[in-house]
């Protein structure tokens, strides 16, 4: 990405109220100046990167970790929307059937993300979920009923 590109779109997502609440990182800025690896500041990180080999290995091995956690939880629930049927796991999220998803996540400590899909399979994948596409979804907090269902009757 063109660091004029990167910029206006830093600006965009974080605009300046948001700039000024976000965390400072003087210890991280101090490492990458010194040219040491941003995350852990033990080694050189590598090159094109601010972070070193290990650091960003750690990192993608939480990601797939986090994707496994969330895919394992739309196979248990059956891994296709239950309102349009779409099997794409990457469309696909888990929906608390009786609309009381965002109170629920709260309780479990988490207002979303990917803890909820670590929890739900320590809980041995509790009932009351169901898997909807991220469409339907939404369509179903905005209007009550995923307007699919309203168009079935
Ligand atoms: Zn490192
Ligand atoms: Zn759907
Ligand atoms: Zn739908």
């Amino acid at each position: 990405m063109a660091d004029s590109i990167k910029q206006t779109y830093i600006r965009m997502v974080f605009p300046a109220w948001k700039w000024n609440m976000w965390p400072k990182q003087p210890i991280r800025d101090q490492r990458a100046a010194q040219g040491l690896c941003r995350q852990c500041g033990k080694v050189k990180p590598s090159p094109g990167f601010t972070w070193c080999e290990t650091c960003r290995s750690k990192n993608i091995r939480t990601k797939v970790w986090r994707q496994a956690n969330r895919e394992a939880a739309i196979k248990h629930y059956g891994g296709i929307c239950n309102c349009c049927g779409k099997t794409d796991t990457r469309f696909l999220t888990i929906d608390h059937i009786d609309g009381g998803g965002r109170k629920h996540r709260k309780e479990l400590g988490n207002p979303g993300g990917n803890h909820f899909f670590s929890i739900l399979k320590k809980q041995g994948y509790p009932e009351g979920y169901q898997v909807l596409c991220w469409d339907c979804n939404c369509a179903k907090h905005m209007y009550g009923e995923c307007p699919h269902q309203t168009d079935k009757k």
